[in-house]
């Protein structure tokens, strides 16, 4: 049984201050929320704030990228072992922003995934084809390719640990959302792919979708079979808002 994860990605919003309120007014609207894990990745310079506001809840703390060495010359980076330092217990990495505004590559990505399992943080593996790609019928092509270099460092007895988030680059900030149907075929392609590299674990890996997730349609995503879970961005920046997302299975939400 695949537990559902839904996570809040704040890119690069939220000042030390607003970060703590938002968590402040956020833990109490979830008190019927079980069952589900629930994850933030505020921007490197709240984490430890973060962090210190969730002590107490079983709210995770993640980041949202990180460096895959140790640590040494590489100024402006930050390591997995500070992430370790602040009580991450996921990280995000791949995410199309990184991919597209930074040049990230599937190499890259299987690195820093790899460096983040050697500390015991969960990796978030973004894939996601762009609007071209899709029309060009090349998403299939396009996400197994990802998924097969962003993940051929991840060992079979690990795997379960890691979370895959398929994001389409169109529907990401767009408020253009695939439907549930669209976003089902590839998750079921990329579930496919997840067994014939880990075999049985593969289906225990939780596969997350992104993409202008909203309280009004996460919950006709989540009914998907190979939909596991949500990574959110826009709708992620109110307490009330990403409450709601979280309790999905709530008739009426909170
Ligand atoms: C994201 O940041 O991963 C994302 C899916 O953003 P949004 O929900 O705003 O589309």
């Amino acid at each position: 049984m695949r537990r559902p994860i839904l996570a809040a990605n704040w890119k690069m919003q939220k000042v030390t201050g607003e970060a703590e309120s938002f968590v402040r007014a956020f833990l109490p609207l979830l008190k019927s929320a079980s069952g589900v894990d629930v994850v933030i990745a505020p921007p490197f310079t709240a984490l430890e704030r973060v962090g210190t506001a969730l002590r107490g809840s079983e709210i995770a703390l993640a980041a949202q990228n990180v460096n895959a060495e140790e640590g040494g010359a590489f100024t402006g980076e930050i390591a997995p072992g500070m992430l370790v330092d602040l009580g991450c217990g996921y990280a995000i990495v791949g995410h199309s922003e990184r991919r597209t505004l930074y040049g990230e590559t599937n190499q890259g990505v299987a690195a820093k995934a790899a460096a983040l399992l050697a500390h015991q943080i969960r990796p978030i593996v973004c894939v996601g084809e762009s609007l071209e790609e899709r029309e060009s019928e090349r998403t299939f092509a396009v996400i197994s390719s990802q998924i097969e270099e962003s993940l051929s460092e991840v060992p079979r007895d690990r795997s379960a640990e890691i979370v895959v988030a398929y994001e389409p680059i169109w529907a990401i900030g767009t408020g253009r959302t695939a439907t549930p149907e669209m976003a089902q075929e590839v998750h079921a392609m990329i579930r496919e792919q997840l067994r014939q590299r880990f075999g049985e674990a593969g289906g225990e890996i939780r596969i997350q979708y992104g993409g202008s997730v909203k309280p009004e349609n996460v919950r006709d995503l989540m009914a998907q079979t190979d939909i596991d879970g949500a990574l959110v961005g826009g709708a992620s920046l109110e307490p009330e808002s990403f409450a709601k997302i979280v309790r999905f299975d709530e008739q009426g939400g909170p």
